[in-house]
């Protein structure tokens, strides 16, 4: 029977970051709907091996994932594994907003950002820098690439209780975020909540 070891409610807007084990799965829920979550990972006891875009995308050859696909670290070894996915709709190009991304393309200094809500509660578990932050997963978003090449950030499609579940190739240290993006369309115009599972292996 699946043993759920942590559990975390995510509001609208803030992040949080949390261990898991190899074999431990991680279930990442929509509470509400409409709401892009950003998602990263480094090795335990090693912060210089990350969860990576860009390795993953070359493993891919894609610029999707779907259920059953490894993501790759930064050296090139499986990290986690796309166990099920009730939505289908992620994004793995774009980089985490921070707070340049608000005060420079919007105006507004000092506004909630994903770099942020990540790097913050990952200080606890030995991150030093906000270098130290993989570019993300972004579970939820939806940044559709149109027959020119053009892409660009609109709402999710995802509904309350879609969720994704991974599992954990390696021991990791995790940090999520719940964007919170407000001006342009990305979650609806309103952050909401998450909820965060980690459930021994097994489930
Ligand atoms: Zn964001």
């Amino acid at each position: 029977m699946p043993v759920e070891i942590a559990h975390f409610h995510v509001a609208g807007g803030h992040g949080t970051a949390f261990a898991a084990r190899k074999g431990d799965r991680i279930r990442i829920l929509d509470l509400e709907g409409q709401q892009a979550l950003d998602f990263v990972a480094v090795a335990a006891g090693d912060v210089s091996e990350g969860l990576s875009t860009i390795e993953t995308r070359r493993a891919l050859g894609s610029l999707y994932i779907k259920t059953g696909d490894t993501l790759y670290s930064s050296r090139r070894r499986p990290m986690l594994r796309v166990e099920s996915d009730t939505i289908g709709v992620h994004d793995y190009s774009i980089p985490a907003c921070d707070s340049s991304r608000y005060e420079v393309d919007f105006g507004a200094p000092g506004h909630r950002n994903c770099l942020d809500n990540m790097f913050e509660p990952m200080r606890a578990l030995g991150l030093t820098s906000p270098l130290q932050v993989p570019e993300p997963f972004n579970f939820f978003q939806n940044s559709p690439v149109v027959e020119d090449g053009r892409t660009g950030v609109v709402d999710p499609p995802s509904r309350p209780g879609d969720y994704i579940v991974l599992e954990c190739l390696m021991d990791v240290v995790c940090g999520v975020s719940s964007c919170p993006q407000d001006i342009i369309p990305g979650n609806g115009l309103v952050p909401s909540s998450l909820q965060i599972d980690v459930i021994a292996g097994g489930a």
